[in-house]
This record gives C-alpha cells, structure tokens and sequence, in this order.
C-alpha cells in the first residue's frame, strides 16, 4: 500500500464505525496496545471498535482487499503475548460489542457478544441460578472473545472441561469479512465439520468471534474444601485416582502446590495464611461441589478418611465455611502473586502425564540448578488436569537468560512428550517451541488451514507460526 492508499483505508474504517468506533494517535489508551508480557507497547496505526457482526465483517472486506494486517484484542490479559498489535497493525477492540443477549433456562444457555467480560457472564449466570463454570484469575478484565480465542482453562476444567467444552455455538468473522453464523443451541448437532471448533483456541489467525451461544449448567449448592499434606508425588497421583472414583462428578478441584511455592507463598504473600507446617512435599487442594449439602459433606470426609487411612495423606485441613473455603483459596491463589516479592519471575504454563509430573519436577530443579545454582523456582498448578505452572527467577539478569530458561523446560517437555502450552495458547512467544509438541505434518496441515481461511495473512499474523 502507498502512503496514499493507506490513508484512504483508514478513512473509509473510520466511516464505516462512525465517530465513536475508533481511536487514533494520542488518543488510544495503552490498555489497548500494552503487552501483558511486556513484550512490546507499539499504538496500532488505528483503533477500531465495532459495535455489531456487519461492522467487523465490512472492516475485514476491506483490509482483506488492501491486505491489511488486523489483531483483534479483548482484555489484554493473555500471557503468550498475541493480542498486543505489531508495528503496522490496526487493533480490534470488543470493548463496545459486551451486551449478554439471551439467558434461555430451557436450554442451559446464554448468548453473549464477544466482548462481555466474564465476570458478568458469571454473574448473569447465577442470577438465573445457573453456573458458568469458567474461572480464572484475570475473570474481571479478560473478556469471553479472548478466553474463546485462547481457549483457556482455569481451576474447574477437571470438572467441567475447557472453554471449548463450553460452546454451543458460534458466530465468527472470515478473513474476507464472510459471516459464519453458527448461532445455534443445538447440542446435538452432527452436521458435518463442527466449524466453530477452529476459531476456539487459534488465537484470532483463522478468524474473528463475534458472538457465542455458552453452555451453561445447574449452580451447585453444596461446597467443602480441603487441603491435604502429602510426602510424594506418587501419593499425590494415587490420591487423584482415589477422589475421582470417591467423589465422581462432585470432584470439582484438584489443584497441588509443591513445596518450594508453599514456602514462597509463606514468605512472600502477606495476605494469604498457609493452614499447615511447610515439611510436606505438596499440598493438595480437593474441592467438592454437589447439591445435597449433608450427604456431600458426609461423602467428602469419608472419602478423604479412606485416603488417610491408605497413607495417601499425612494431615487434612477441612473447610466447611465460606470464610474457611476463601482462605484455601487464597493461598491456592497466591501461588500466581509471589513475584512482587521474589522479583521478575518467568512463568510457564505445560501440561504433562500425571504420572510423569514428580520426575519433571524434580528434573526442572536439577537442570536448572546446573547453570544457575541460587534458582527460585516454584511449581504449582491444576494438576486434576495434567497441567503444571512453574515460576522461575535466577537472578537480577532473569529476564535476559528467558530463552536459555524456555530451552531447559521445554526441552524436559519435549522428552516427556507434554505440550508447551496447557492453557495459555502460543501467541509469539512459545511459536519458535512449537515443534516441541507438533509433529511436522501437524504443522503443515495447520499452514494448510491458514493458507485457506486467511490466504493473505491479515489475521493476527506471526502469532502461533
Ligand atoms: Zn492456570
């Protein structure tokens, strides 16, 4: 494009989202282009904000015609640093596109626009005595595009799955700006190709989501917590195995923190209080929730009586309060909040065989005390569902050894035959590892589908490969 056409470009843009629908220069906030990973704060030659389907797709038509690149965002709390625009980009905000549409009680479903947050779709959800089961950290600012878009996990999935488990249906946006309107409650559906599938989880490169029909289920009435001292990892597995047959589809958490984040969360998070000495190899945190209060109470300790008696445990903390449950939360929770107090920390997000968990942990902290022998390293995450975090900070000059770091993990889930990404997604920065988890015809055929759904590479691009 000459300066010329550019410039045409971005003034037809701007008409086709009127006065309120955009940003430019000074005026786009840097929300809109700072980097989460704090990779990169580079304002995108244009801010768009769409207000409905057809004003994306008119966007895409054109800058599919002009070959103009476009990173769509939602609310910038990704941590593979996709959504933050390169130099050249437009970005595209939902940030106007947020109105929960439909609760229908019948179907267990709720019809969103791309851009409500999540928040308010769990809230939503729970008016109408519902639940929306996703959960995560980042749940007031991220909004339901981005954790569609990405995929993501969080702390029930053991349970009730991805987001990807978590869609009926879908509306998405081509690159040459056709609608696909999979808006549909249908939960049965076996017409061909599930569509919607390949714009879940593919980080904004084959198309844009505009709006989701979400799955949602009965709200829970019944909560009980625990919090288990365990010696090894072989134990923590056999435990997993003995509360998933015990609890059955009441097992809504199964999260384990090693022992070197608990004593980082003891001493570095002044708001959360660890419930037990910090001499036990992990710490499990078990969840149950169900709808009969007493029996899943009953259920819960007898279950967790069983694991004693087997040496499955060492010691129990059980809560059966709301104030009780929040503060195992809180700590569960302050493992992602240790950094402040440690210093820049690099964090990883891989997911594993269970069974293989104890060995990489033990392997991490080997291979990286080998180079660097004072490592703070830390281990934590939703084990349940074979996905581990590790927090890692090797000094002053950790961010500048990131690489070096990545090689050492990912290189460990390479020989495991984990994946280099549970829950984050690839965006830039795990790309060049990629291969560490997909086989080269996996590659390809994903090239393939990019070269068809996107053929002039306008979507997000560079993220992912
Ligand atoms: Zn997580």
């Amino acid at each position: 494009m000459t300066g010329k056409e550019s410039a045409r470009l971005i003034e037809t843009l701007k008409e086709i989202v009127g006065s309120g629908g955009f940003r430019e220069g000074a005026d786009i906030e840097s929300k809109n282009y700072q980097d989460a990973m704090g990779a990169r704060s580079v304002p995108p030659l244009l801010l768009l904000r769409p207000n409905s389907t057809q004003q994306v797709s008119d966007i895409l038509k054109l800058c599919h015609a002009a070959k103009q690149p476009i990173a769509p965002q939602g609310g910038m709390t990704g941590l593979v640093s996709a959504a933050a625009p390169l130099e050249g980009e437009i970005s595209l905000s939902f940030e106007r596109m947020k109105k929960v549409l439909e609760v229908d009680p019948f179907t267990s479903s709720m019809t969103v626009e791309a851009g409500v947050e999540l928040q308010t779709i769990q809230e939503q959800a729970d008016a109408h005595e519902l639940l929306f089961p996703l959960d995560l950290g980042a749940r007031g600012s991220c909004t339901i595009g981005g954790n569609l878009s990405t995929n993501a996990g969080g702390n029930r999935v053991i349970r009730y799955g991805m987001t990807r488990d978590l869609v009926v249906g879908l509306e998405a946006v081509l690159a040459d700006g056709t609608i696909i309107n999979g808006l549909h409650k249908l939960r049965k559906n076996n017409t061909g190709y599930d569509l919607k599938q390949l714009f879940i989880g593919s980080e904004g490169t084959l198309g844009i989501i505009t709006r989701a029909v979400l799955k949602l289920s009965p709200k829970p009435s019944s909560q009980v917590v625990a919090m288990c001292g365990v010696n090894s990892f072989e134990q923590v597995a056999n435990l997993l195995v003995h509360v998933q047959a015990g609890l059955g589809a009441n097992l809504s958490a199964f999260e384990v923190i090693w022992n070197n984040t608990y004593k980082l969360i003891d001493e570095h998070v002044s708001h959360a209080t660890v419930p037990m000495t910090d001499n036990y190899g992990f710490y499990v945190l078990i969840e149950s929730m169900g709808s009969h209060a007493e029996k899943d109470s009953d259920l819960f300790i007898d279950v967790l009586s069983q694991a004693s008696e087997g040496k499955l445990i060492e010691e129990v903390i059980l809560a059966d309060s709301d104030t009780k449950i929040k503060n195992l939360w809180t700590v569960r929770d302050a493992a992602a909040e240790i950094y402040p107090g440690v210093g820049y920390m690099h964090t990883y997000d891989v997911s594993l065989n269970v069974d293989d968990m104890g060995y990489f942990g033990d392997e991490v902290e080997k291979r990286l005390r080998a180079v660097w022998p004072q490592a703070i390293l830390g281990l934590f995450g939703h084990i349940g569902d074979g996905n581990v975090h590790i927090i890692i900070h090797v000094g002053p000059q950790t961010r500048s050894f990131h690489l070096q770091i990545d090689e050492i993990i990912y290189g460990l889930i390479q020989e495991l035959h984990g994946a280099v990404s549970a829950e984050h997604g690839i965006g830039l920065m795990k790309k060049q590892f990629l291969p560490y988890s997909k086989s080269e015809p996996e590659i390809a055929l994903m090239k393939a589908l990019k070269q068809t759904m996107d053929p002039r590479g306008i979507l997000n691009p560079g993220r992912v490969f």
